[in-house]
């Protein structure tokens, strides 16, 4: 079986780590963003998980002429009417400034109790050809928000984010027990049939 090359669009190091974890291992080789240097990811300019994660995929794909993966996360906060979703990133109004949307998540649900804190990851997997066909799939993982961080591993909203079966925040388990249910690797999971349907046809 011929191998495929595929590149795994994030330029989130945490996230490639994820990723890379979850994926078929044979017949693919994986490229990461730092095998193409050129290649400046585009801004996230969609309404929606979907939108965004096909765009990244599309413009990958076609830049490196290779299949491409790309996923978009969002929190949805049922609260705040599924707040911040696709905004997660940019919550607080700086990019990725992960301290501070936890504490503006916080305050946002200052005064709501514990059993309305209910909200969920929802994570959309996309992979494009360089022709540009795409094939989507999504991952949720069901929880709660917390009252104050718990827990140093993860990243973002990790450590507000309550496994309810657990009792723990997402940062206080392992690499290895988040990626046993995660969002991501449910969304994740849901593509490596494509991806495998790919590796058969060996492009
Ligand atoms: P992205 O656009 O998919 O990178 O995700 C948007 C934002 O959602 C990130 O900047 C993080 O704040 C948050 N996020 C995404 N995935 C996770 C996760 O697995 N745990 C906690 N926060 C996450």
């Amino acid at each position: 079986m011929a191998k495929v090359s595929i590149l795994i669009a994030t330029a989130n190091p945490h996230k490639a780590g994820e990723i890379a974890a979850l994926l078929p291992q044979t017949g693919a080789e994986y490229k990461s963003l730092a095998d193409f240097p050129a290649l400046r990811m585009p801004e996230e300019t969609g309404a929606t998980l979907e939108e965004n994660a096909a765009l990244k995929a599309v413009f990958a794909a076609k830049a490196a002429g290779l299949w491409a993966l790309a996923d978009d996360t969002g929190l949805e906060v049922d609260a705040l009417g599924g707040a911040p979703g696709v905004y997660s990133a940019r919550y607080s109004g700086k990019e990725r400034d992960y301290p501070a949307n936890n504490a503006k998540l916080l305050r946002e649900l200052a005064g709501v109790p514990a059993v309305k804190r209910t909200a969920r990851f929802r994570t959309v997997a996309a992979l494009a050809s360089p022709s540009g066909k795409i094939l989507s799939e999504e991952g949720r993982l069901e929880g709660k928000i917390g009252f104050e961080p718990r827990g140093g591993n993860g990243f973002g909203y990790d450590p507000l984010f309550i496994v309810p079966s657990l009792g723990k925040t997402l940062a206080e388990l392992s690499f290895a027990e988040k990626n046993r249910l995660s969002h991501r690797r449910a969304a994740l999971a849901a593509m490596i049939r494509h991806i495998k349907a790919i590796l058969r046809a060996g492009r």
